[in-house]
């Protein structure tokens, strides 16, 4: 048995809606406890989006708790140090040692489609059952169950539980315009060994908030795999269909001005479709729980991808709610639990994110300078590393406190 999914006393029947991380990790967990699990996706089959993500120690003691983290911790990169400078390459504007936190703590860079295989392999090997090309439309909940309806497909339910993790776009979610003015673009590379990267640093560059770039070691996608890295570049949404219309040579030339060493990832790419815009985006829902439905990871709080956090955050919920229906028999008090559980660590990420994502990636010519000047010194005082490391980690607010063992 692994950590954290002993026997139960109560079987439900649960729906979850979105095979992303958090929906899978909850689908491990609850069908491992014993429960009937059956996700829904709108996929047509099995596929990650996007490029790398950092495991943090809050996301990497979740997939421990899954019995994942050490098959996960073999495909990534195991970094050290978040480095990030100023296009000149002097001045530091970001600067995270892991090993503030101890000599073992790290962050683990990650190529989502490692996640997602992990995930995916575990979820069916636990019995999961996958409904692919199931796009949710909706919910519909009498008398304590809820049952699902799709787009062009008959109506499934009831259940005695309804997770939401259908992330950012999740229609169950009432919210303004969520996605911010920028994103990035993001593309992965062979990793460039005997370059100026290192295997256990992600380096940025930043010419003010508008502009910046970035190379993250990701290890590899699959077992044998070659090491990547991914390549990422700052753009406003509405700047993607120009960029789409500029000779790729005459941006890279752009990047290259502002980051000459980039040139080894750089020669990889030769064609824009390598590359995917990921739009970010800022919400959180005012509440997670309406019995017998609950929101998790994105679909809950989605945040610009700064701090790094949104992955872990996804994991940390569907921990939580697992460890909450093992406490509580009743679906209703479980949630009640959940949301106890989850509320401030989620409040204090997110208001985090909010405060620190326009000094990074924003059109503010203000708070770059103020960036520019103050971010250096700033990390000279004593406390300050500690901090940094801390806030990455994923740890300020104590989140695992509340998730150990009874
Ligand atoms: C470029 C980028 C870099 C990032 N870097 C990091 C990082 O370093 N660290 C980190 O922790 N996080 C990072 N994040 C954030 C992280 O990827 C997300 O927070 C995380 O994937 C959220 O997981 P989720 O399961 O809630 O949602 P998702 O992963 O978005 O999964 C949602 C699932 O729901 C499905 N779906 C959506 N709508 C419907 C529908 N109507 N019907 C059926 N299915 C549907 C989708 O197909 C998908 O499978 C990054 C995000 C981006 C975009």
């Amino acid at each position: 048995m692994h950590l954290g999914t002993p026997a139960i006393n109560h079987h439900h029947n649960i729906a979850i809606a979105g095979a992303g991380v958090a929906g899978l990790a909850a689908a491990i967990f609850f069908s491992r406890a014993g429960h009937s699990v059956t996700v829904y996706d709108k996929a047509g089959k099995p596929a990650p989006v996007g490029s790398g993500l950092i495991l943090q120690p809050t996301g990497q003691a979740a997939l421990h708790a899954l019995g994942l983290a050490d098959v996960l911790a073999q495909r990534g990169a195991r970094l050290k140090r978040l480095d990030g400078r100023l296009e000149d390459g002097g001045r530091k504007v970001l600067d995270v040692h892991y090993d503030a936190l101890g000599p073992d703590v790290y962050g683990l860079a990650v190529h989502r489609a490692a996640l997602f295989d992990i995930l995916h392999d575990a979820a069916k090997e636990a019995g999961v059952k996958f409904c692919y090309g199931h796009a949710v439309a909706g919910v519909e909940a009498a008398g304590g169950r809820a049952g699902l309806t799709f787009d062009g497909a008959p109506a499934a339910g009831p259940f005695s539980l309804v997770i939401d993790a259908l992330g950012v776009r999740s229609p169950f979610i009432e919210r303004s315009n969520a996605f911010l003015n920028y994103g990035a673009l993001w593309a992965n590379a062979p990793f460039p060994f005997g370059s100026d990267f290192s295997e256990d640093v992600l380096s940025q560059r930043y010419r003010g908030a508008e502009v910046s770039a970035g190379v993250m070691p990701i290890g590899t996608m699959r077992d044998g795999g070659p090491p990547l890295a991914a390549f990422f570049w700052t753009l406003r949404a509405d700047h993607v269909d120009a960029w789409r219309m500029t000779p790729l040579q005459r941006w890279k030339d752009r990047v290259l001005k502002l980051w000459p060493e980039a040139a080894p990832v750089l020669e990889h790419f030769t064609h824009h479709d390598q590359f995917v815009f990921a739009h970010y985006a800022h919400h959180t829902a005012p509440r997670p729980v309406e019995s017998p439905v609950v929101h998790i990871g994105d679909a809950w709080h989605a945040a610009s991808p700064q701090l790094g956090q949104g992955a872990n955050m996804a994991l940390l919920d569907a921990w939580a709610l697992a460890r909450a229906l093992e406490r509580h028999d009743e679906i209703a008090d479980a949630l009640d639990a959940f949301a106890l559980m989850r509320g401030r660590h989620v409040k204090l990420y997110q208001t985090m994110s909010r405060l620190f994502t326009p000094v990074y990636q924003s059109d503010s010519k203000l708070l770059p300078a103020i960036r520019d000047r103050f971010a250096e010194p700033l990390s000279s005082f004593w406390f300050m590393p500690k901090l940094l490391a801390s806030m990455v980690a994923g740890t300020l607010g104590d989140p695992l406190e509340k998730l150990s063992p009874d």
